[in-house]
């Protein structure tokens, strides 16, 4: 075998906590994600030397974090192979739905697979988190409590599937300044991610909409109004709807697929411009 496919899905914050800050700058979480079925669809190929396509092209700031899995991985083990990623982009960038992370994470996993390498999970998520916080998450995938810097990642039985709408208002959000405008005016609210858990993993929505707080909203919406009239405009159609990640997309939770569609379409005549996604919670990742 010289090549394969893999898929890299997207993730939602149910919940999110900041509970602290490291020495070295990086805030501690406590944070219910959950994997969604919105996939990157991903080729890794050996070849004659390192390379990554995007289609379409990201945005040129920075090298593609499904490359720097790849080059981590390869000084890791000191691997000489070289490989071609070609990325088919589905998952908004830059919308906090954990898309660069899913890349980098499928990129480990399909290179391990590929090179025969046997590696445990445990070897994947250190080398994953050095490419970015939410790649130990982004291999385990399903339901998971996420807590420190996104290392400790807790596995959940999922056992209710959720359909939910992802409002992308095409608004790309600066995770950097939206954690710097926590720190300017840090929310002091923290929610409940213990009940959260229980709710998510018993189906109560009305628990999930009491419990679902998301720490980065406020200041997200400090920065960019826009992301508040749509949450907003969401929690009006649904159960719960809140940011995810540091946005910008909006999820908000449907009763059913057939409801989703629905509120996608109404959604996506008032938004203007951006997209929205009929998405289903998994319990794991896709094959
Ligand atoms: P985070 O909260 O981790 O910053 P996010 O989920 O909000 O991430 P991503 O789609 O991962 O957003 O994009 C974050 C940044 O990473 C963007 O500036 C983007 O250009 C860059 N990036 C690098 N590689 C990728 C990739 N394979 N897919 C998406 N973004 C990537």
């Amino acid at each position: 075998m010289d090549s394969l496919e893999i898929k890299a899905p997207a993730k939602i914050n149910w919940g999110l906590e900041i509970v602290g800050k490291r020495e070295d700058g990086y805030h501690l979480l406590r944070s219910l994600m959950q994997t969604v079925d919105l996939c990157d669809v991903l080729r890794l190929t050996l070849a004659e030397k390192d390379e990554c396509r995007c289609s379409p092209p990201l945005p040129d700031d920075g090298p593609n974090l499904a490359l720097r899995a790849w080059q981590a991985l390869k000084a890791e083990r000191g691997l000489t192979q070289s490989l071609l990623i070609e990325i088919e982009k589905k998952i908004p960038v830059a919308a906090g739905l954990g898309g660069g992370s899913a890349d980098a994470a499928a990129v480990l996993r399909g290179a391990d697979r590929l090179l025969g390498l046997g590696l445990p999970l445990d070897r994947l998520c250190d080398i994953g988190m050095k490419v970015g916080a939410d790649v130990p998450f982004c291999l385990h995938g399903g339901l998971a409590l996420v807590e420190g810097a996104g290392e400790r990642v807790t596995p959940l039985a999922a056992e209710c599937e959720y359909d939910l709408i992802l409002v992308d208002p095409a608004i790309p959000v600066s995770t950097a300044k939206v954690y710097a405008a926590f720190d300017k005016a840090p929310e002091d609210a923290p929610g409940n991610i213990d009940a959260l858990t229980r709710a998510v993993l018993s189906g109560d929505k009305s628990e999930i909409r009491r419990h679902s707080v998301n720490m980065l909203e406020e200041p997200a919406f400090r920065l960019y109004r826009r992301l508040r009239e749509v949450q907003e405009a969401c929690a009006d159609t649904s159960a719960c709807a809140h940011l995810s990640g540091s946005g910008g997309v909006v999820w908000a939770l449907c009763p059913n697929r057939q409801l989703a569609q629905m509120t996608a379409r109404a959604m996506s005549i008032r938004l203007h411009s951006g997209a929205c996604h009929v998405v289903r919670t998994t319990d794991r990742l896709p094959e």
